[in-house]
């Protein structure tokens, strides 16, 4: 069956299922020990090349995560606790297989948004969200600021949604260069990708990602979480060079 027959006659879940089945089934070809992917909680004899300029021990070849998404889900269960706590988590732009393991924790109270994904529970629009003040203990935001027409509003929104005392874990492609770039001129999804190489972004974030996060209201840590690893555990990990995730929380209390 031609694959857009199959998008209108299967359920975005189904499809995916289906999708990790394939990879489940596919995974044996790769059976051995030298990595392991904490996700699925397997060891393979190598993670897979991934990406348009293809990098080495990527893809996890059992559930399709990639670097940033094994990191994640190391801060997740050893510094936020998440198998354990009590929390009301939102995690925008669910990625699949991240959302299928937050799901799976029956303690927490979860929600995932995104504008149009169907694998997300709610559909949203990240700069105008549609839940009250202060209602989430931990926001999960990876690689989506940079696809928002304006990320400030995004932040802002994340602020209010967030409880005080909650945390927004931020992952973005950063840039070498010092300042994020914008050009104000690059409308079409055309111009766009001459502009930033992907038609659908807005900016490239530089090495003040962070500054412009903190301006939104928030006091942000930036954390190099592989370091906390041996060379030797981050390759078996495979956690990919440079991977950061910045730790926003709310730095200024409004007035009761
Ligand atoms: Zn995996």
């Amino acid at each position: 069956m031609p694959v857009p027959l199959l998008k209108k006659v299967l359920p975005a879940q189904t499809r995916l299922s289906l999708r990790q089945f394939y990879w489940l089934s596919r995974s044996w070809l790769y059976v051995g020990n030298k990595v392991y992917c904490p996700l699925c909680e397997a060891a393979f004899r190598t993670f897979l090349p991934f990406g348009t300029e293809r990098r080495q021990q990527a893809l996890c070849p059992r559930c399709h995560t990639v670097e940033r998404h094994r990191l994640l889900w190391l801060y997740l269960t050893e510094q936020v606790n998440i198998t354990q706590r009590s929390l009301e988590v939102l995690h925008m732009a669910p990625e699949p297989i991240l959302q299928s393991r937050l799901k799976r924790l029956l303690h927490l109270r979860y929600r995932s948004a995104d504008l149009t994904s169907p694998v997300a529970m709610d559909h949203a629009d990240i700069q105008a969200l549609p839940y009250p003040d202060a209602t989430f203990d931990l926001i999960l935001c990876s690689h989506v600021l940079a696809h928002v027409p304006n990320d400030a509003k995004a932040l802002q929104e994340l602020r209010r949604v967030l409880k005080p005392t909650g945390q927004l874990l931020l992952q973005a492609r950063l840039h070498p260069h010092a300042h994020t770039v914008e050009q104000p001129n690059a409308i079409t999804p055309q111009q766009r990708l001459q502009a930033y190489g992907q038609a659908d972004r807005f900016r490239n974030y530089g090495q003040d990602f962070g500054q412009r996060v903190a301006a939104q209201g928030f006091s942000v840590e930036k954390v190099e979480y592989a370091l906390t690893r041996t060379p030797e555990e981050q390759t078996r990990l495979g956690l990919g060079n440079g991977e950061l995730i910045f730790v926003a929380t709310p730095s200024r209390h409004e007035a009761q």
